[in-house]
């Protein structure tokens, strides 16, 4: 399989990322598929989206499931990822995207994106696992005086469409209930999600799916994809296979170009990186009017986010790097940690105990993709969540089970999901194309400072 987009260093599947959350769990033993097996539906990915969509395949539909990852089950971003439950999963503002496909369909969308909100609650209490929830909606702030009011702005659309309250707070009312610090300068409460803690959330719908009889394989990357009749056979590198009608598609930021025909090109990985610093004292809080369990993100294009962990460190992510060397991911740390001492200037310099990195996927649709494939239905897939897949990937797995079971008496996916996005260039000039988006938002970012310093 080729067209990887980034370094090496970025898919090795045979070890798990040295993170915070790998080091406060513990993971069950999962076996590798060492003999052939025949299934109703062959999953390939067991992140959220593919875990979530064996879940609910036998546990609401009595149908089979085998899931086979490349690495351990939530190898990928699903065991890497912040763990803010947001909305929304899109890389557009609500005018935009009511511009594009209009209103009802951008409400139907943003209904569908709360409804995994709550989903990230309902299903660890349905299933009696803890995910260790922390804080109450999301918090955005402007990190700059001139991003305020698109904030305001933006949260008054979101309570206009979908009713969901939004608090507009100054200055002085973000430190009370948020943090202080150099960059905060107001922002807005958003009464929906929460934080929890990511990998304890996808082990939790391992263990579901699993007591709910789906088979689940680590260490089995699909290396091969034959047709025979109307079956599909998944070769995996043992050479041991998965037969199967139906397959998903469940590998977002890692999907290589050449697993499928249709699906090649579609996913435009970006590179995420995360520091946790060592636990902060009271003091060290108070010294930032640091107030909250509630994450928070800033309002850049290219935007930071971070959240206090239930023992009092600090994470703190952002994308950048469009290489993914460990040089370049050495040199992120570097700056993210001088930008974090910008931000909180008490905390400058503080011990970094973990530090990661992982992949987000974006569609040139700007919003997720979930369908079947054109010239066979029997094919699914579901990706491209703009790193909000918390939410986002479980409700995928939902409605992708219910349109396997139920065809066209399923739920109706809201249109702005529905089918695949455009392509995006071959794997080597993605990078470009990153690289360039990255410019691009960077300079219009830094032009919206300047104007707005000119106009004061
Ligand atoms: C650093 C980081 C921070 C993030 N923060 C947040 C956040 O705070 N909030 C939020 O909502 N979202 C966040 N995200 C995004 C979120 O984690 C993802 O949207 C979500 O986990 C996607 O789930 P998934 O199951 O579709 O994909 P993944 O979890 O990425 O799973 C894909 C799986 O496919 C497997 N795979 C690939 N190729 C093959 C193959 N050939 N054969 C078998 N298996 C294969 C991989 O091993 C991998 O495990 C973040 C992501 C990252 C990387």
């Amino acid at each position: 399989m080729t067209g990887r987009v980034f370094d090496a260093s970025l898919y090795c599947y045979d070890r798990v990322e040295p993170s915070y959350w790998e080091a406060t769990v513990e993971r069950p033993a999962v076996p590798s598929l060492l003999q052939d097996e025949t299934t109703d539906v062959a999953i390939i990915g067991g992140g959220y989206t593919g875990l979530s969509t064996a879940l609910h395949l036998t546990r609401d539909h009595g149908i089979e499931a085998v899931v086979l990852d490349a690495g351990v089950p939530a190898w990928g971003a699903s065991g890497r990822n912040g763990g803010l439950v947001c909305i929304p999963p899109a890389k557009s503002s609500i005018p935009e995207m009511v511009g594009r496909w209009g209103r009802e369909a951008t409400e139907a969308f943003y209904r569908w994106a709360i409804a995994g909100c709550d989903l990230a609650r309902t299903l660890p209490a349905d299933e009696g696992f803890d995910v260790r929830a922390q804080g109450d909606g999301n918090l955005q702030v402007a990190d700059h005086p001139s991003r305020l009011a698109g904030l305001v702005e933006e949260a008054g659309h979101l309570t206009a469409l979908t009713g969901v309250p939004t608090r507009v707070l100054d200055r002085a009312a973000f430190a009370e209930i948020g943090h202080g610090g150099t960059e905060q300068f107001g922002g807005v409460h958003v009464g929906v999600g929460f934080a929890l803690h990511p990998l304890a959330y996808a082990l939790g719908l391992l263990g579901a799916a699993s007591r709910r009889g789906a088979r689940v394989y680590a260490h089995s990357p699909v290396v091969r994809w034959d047709r025979d009749g109307t079956e599909h056979r998944l070769i995996t590198a043992s050479g041991s296979s998965v037969r199967a009608r139906r397959v998903v598609v469940a590998t977002n930021g890692w999907t290589p170009d050449g697993l499928r025909r249709g699906l090649d090109a579609r996913v435009l990985p970006a590179i995420s990186n995360i520091l946790v610093t060592r636990p902060l004292s009271d003091a060290e809080l108070a010294a930032e009017s640091w107030n909250t369990e509630t994450a928070i993100v800033n309002a850049r294009t290219l935007l930071f986010y971070y959240r206090l962990l239930p023992d009092r460190r600090l994470l703190f992510g952002a994308r950048g790097d469009t290489t993914g060397t460990t040089a370049a991911a050495d040199r992120m740390q570097v700056w993210m940690h001088r930008r974090l001492g910008d931000l909180f200037p008490s905390w400058r310099g503080i011990k970094v105990d973990y530090r990661w990195r992982g992949l987000v996927a974006m569609t040139r649709r700007r919003a997720p993709s979930i369908g079947a494939v054109e010239d066979d239905p029997c094919v699914h897939y579901a990706f491209g969540y703009h790193a909000a897949g918390v939410a986002a990937a479980p409700m995928a797995g939902k409605a992708l089970a219910e349109s396997i079971a139920l065809g066209a008496a399923a739920p109706a996916i809201p249109a702005v999901l529905r089918g695949l996005p455009g392509r995006f260039p071959i794997a080597a000039m993605r990078r470009l194309a990153l690289a360039g988006a990255y410019l691009w938002y960077g300079g219009r970012d830094r032009l919206q400072e300047l104007r707005h310093s000119d106009a004061d």
